[in-house]
């Protein structure tokens, strides 16, 4: 198989996975991956459990498809601009998971209420300002929520979540899911406490080496 072709059977691997991992239902939510053309991205509309390796299309950094017969998903203009920013992102997971669309329904960001929310590169994960889905000034919103983070939520929508490739991708994405449960949960015995700016601190510096044995 080239790469692309394992890229591809990769996306349509982890996107068949969203359901079961409590990451969406249906057809919400979409998957892309950096290529050395530009980047594959799930088409619009196809249900997790259609998806086949062929019908996703790739785009250049233009936002022109450069193979593929479907449309690609709506909401490519943020993927092209996310990896445009964000020269590190190979990955880019979008989903509307429960709870953190529940939080982002609330126009809520995520504080340091744990420490784990270092995960995401910071002492928060933004909530990004509301625009309809697919356009650029949605776009605009989440790229200005990522800055220095790899996650963010987005107003009366859902998430995204970005790394170095799709796995990563698709962790990080579970992992923030986890944390809006545990934001949810907490919010509701009403007396949270929120770690301040000097212990999040140690904490993404811990961060940095935690879970490396080598
Ligand atoms: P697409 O099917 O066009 O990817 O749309 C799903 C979605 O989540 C839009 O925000
Ligand atoms: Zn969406």
């Amino acid at each position: 198989m080239s790469s692309d072709e394992q890229i591809k059977q990769e996306i349509i691997d982890t996107v068949r996975m969203y359901s079961a991992n409590g990451l969406g239902v249906g057809t919400a939510g979409n998957l892309s991956a950096r290529t050395e053309r530009g980047f594959l991205v799930t088409p619009t509309g196809v249900s997790y459990d259609a998806l086949e390796p062929g019908l996703l299309v790739e785009l250049n950094e233009a936002g022109d498809v450069i193979s593929g017969h479907l449309k690609p998903s709506s909401e490519w203009r943020f993927h092209r601009d996310i990896y445009l920013e964000r020269k590190e992102a190979g990955s880019i997971v979008h989903v509307h998971s429960p709870f953190a669309t529940a939080i982002a329904c609330n126009r809520k960001s995520i504080p340091a209420f744990h420490y784990v929310i270092a995960i995401a590169g910071g002492d928060s994960i933004r909530c990004a300002d509301y625009a309809t889905f697919g356009t650029e000034e949605l776009s605009l919103h989440v790229v200005k929520a990522l800055k220095d983070r790899k996650a963010c939520l987005m107003a009366n929508h859902g998430m995204i979540a970005l790394d170095k490739d799709i796995s990563s991708a698709f962790k990080l994405a579970i992992e923030i899911e986890e944390l809006a449960k545990q934001y949810f949960y907490s919010l509701q015995i009403g007396e949270l406490v929120i770690l301040d700016k000097e212990e999040m601190q140690i904490n993404l510096e811990k961060f940095k080496s935690y879970g490396k044995q080598t």
